[in-house]
């Protein structure tokens, strides 16, 4: 009887101190996180819990700033034990929207969550971030740098890994692309296969169109063979062509006119790394000991996530 009594009252106890721990953790919310940017203008990683380690931090934020002087990154780390709900999505999307992570104008805001004892994680991307790191890329380095570090409960490496794949990812580093792994193996040959047909179409495209029909055979085999440029006159280009048939031989010279190439013709095209590469400086150096602030950039729920 004794022991059984004792026993019942080493269960209790082990309850509440349970409970107890449990109560311990704070359950974080965008409005309760301590946002460490907006008091000094260097840092990004928030840490209320003191789960990574101050030298992690300290990688982490040179990782940020980094990202943020060469490509106008905002990067916000949240590494907590618990945040409401238990879901890293959600709070992710309220922090954005709270305080508008990322160049207004660009967008290009991203923010990495974990939250230890809710075993979440979350990767969020601006909408203009998720061109340069696009879904897929992010699941790669949660799959391949992260979520075995979590495992371990190496929280510090965990971060600090997928920051640096993330930053590296965006400096160019292609070898994420690369299907070594087979963690979306379903996904890159679907990829790889639809390249293959895209690039096998594109060809048969251009060999049809480079063939016309010989007027003397009457094959689809007449092609352009040789042009020489004669003039340029009214904005318009002639050219004299000579075609010949690969299956009779049957030649040909015509005169044909293309409308006139202006030399400022060239630029137009701005392709969506050169808005990155351009230098968005971000807005959030005010200087070395002052507050940051965020951009006002808007988030659409690009990233990956999930729980480990
Ligand atoms: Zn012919």
């Amino acid at each position: 009887m004794r022991v059984q009594l004792r026993y019942i009252f080493l269960f209790v106890i082990s309850l509440l101190s349970s409970r107890i721990a449990a109560a311990d953790a704070t359950l974080w919310t965008p409005e309760t996180l301590p946002m460490v940017h907006l008091q000094d203008a260097h840092k990004w990683v928030c840490n209320p819990d003191g789960i990574l380690s101050p030298a992690i931090v300290d990688s982490v934020d040179n990782i940020i700033n980094h990202l943020n002087q060469e490509k106008g990154i905002e990067a916000v780390v949240v590494v907590v034990k618990r945040v409401e709900g238990g879901d890293c999505y959600t709070f992710g999307m309220d922090l954005s929207r709270k305080y508008g992570i990322g160049s207004k104008n660009y967008n290009t805001g991203l923010i990495v969550i974990l939250s230890t004892e809710d075993r979440a994680y979350q990767i969020l991307t601006g909408t203009g971030l998720e061109g340069t790191l696009p879904d897929a890329i992010c699941k790669r380095i949660e799959i391949r740098k992260m979520i075995p570090k979590m495992k371990q409960q190496d929280w510090d490496y965990a971060i600090l890994d997928g920051m640096k794949a993330i930053a590296q990812y965006i400096d160019g580093d292609d070898s994420l692309l690369k299907d070594n792994k087979n963690d979306d193996a379903e996904g890159g040959w679907a990829a790889i296969f639809f390249m293959f047909f895209f690039t096998f179409a594109l060809f048969y495209l251009l060999i049809l169109s480079r063939y016309r029909t010989c007027p003397n055979c009457g094959k689809k085999r007449f092609y352009a063979t040789q042009q020489t440029y004669l003039y340029t006159q009214k904005r318009t280009d002639y050219y004299r062509v000579t075609y010949i048939c690969s299956h009779c031989k049957h030649t040909e010279n015509k005169i044909e006119r293309r409308p006139h190439q202006d030399d400022d013709n060239a630029g137009g095209a701005i392709l969506g790394g050169t808005i990155l590469g351009s230098g968005m400086r971000g807005g959030g150096f005010g200087g070395s000991f002052g507050g940051g602030s965020f951009g006002g950039g808007s988030f659409g729920g690009g990233g990956a996530g999930g729980h480990f």
